[in-house]
């Protein structure tokens, strides 16, 4: 997606090798119009995956799951992170390694809002090593709900997590992939 590169060529920054932080616009500051056209291009991605609901995990992923949702017409469920295991018996839980923190912490998602009726889109902000996605895609398994897509905004393709997920024949679609990066630039992949 041009647009998304383009605004993350200007204003995104490179942190190290490998964190690009994207504050100014997606993560902390949030462009709404920038969200609203991430949205549309989802929808353009997945319209015909009858799609009745889209997951995300708290808090990144909330902002561009809602702009996802208001185009598809249907609700938004996020995964809460819990550091301690404090869950009731009505709720699927995973386990998931937070890249940014070196640390691990559970998801959970209430069995009231997600069931094998549904057809999701999975949506986040970064994919890396695949780890937020994995627990993702293992609360759609306890729930029996089908994935019809997985939208990703910025996959960090020189880190394993894509490659793996196409390996598996998911059907994801990363609107900006980036090749590399360090502070003198960032390369997109030629999609
Ligand atoms: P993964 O689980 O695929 O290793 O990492 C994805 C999650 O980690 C995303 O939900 C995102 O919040 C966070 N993340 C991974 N890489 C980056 C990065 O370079 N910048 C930021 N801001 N978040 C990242």
């Amino acid at each position: 997606m041009k647009l998304l590169e383009e605004r993350i060529a200007r204003d995104g920054r490179v942190i190290g090798t490998e964190i690009l932080k994207v504050d100014s616009f997606l993560n902390h500051q949030i462009d709404v119009q920038l969200l609203d056209e991430i949205g549309k291009e989802l929808y353009r991605l997945f319209k015909d995956k009858q799609i009745t609901k889209v997951i995300t995990i708290e808090a990144s992923g909330i902002a561009i799951a809602c702009a996802a949702a208001r185009v598809f017409g249907v609700p938004v469920v996020f995964a809460k992170k819990a550091r301690s295991l404090n869950i009731g018996k009505d709720t699927y839980t995973a386990k998931v390694h937070s890249f940014t923190y070196d640390s691990d912490y559970d998801i959970t998602m209430s069995q009231s809002y997600l069931s094998a009726d549904d057809t999701v889109l999975i949506v986040d902000d970064f994919l890396a090593n695949g780890a937020a996605l994995r627990g993702l895609l293992s609360i759609c398994e306890q729930a029996g709900a089908k994935v019809g897509g997985i939208g990703i905004c910025i996959e960090k393709g020189f880190q394993p997590g894509g490659d793996e997920m196409r390996a598996k024949g998911l059907p994801l679609e990363s609107l900006a992939i980036i090749e590399s990066m360090s502070e003198e630039g960032i390369t997109f992949r030629k999609q």
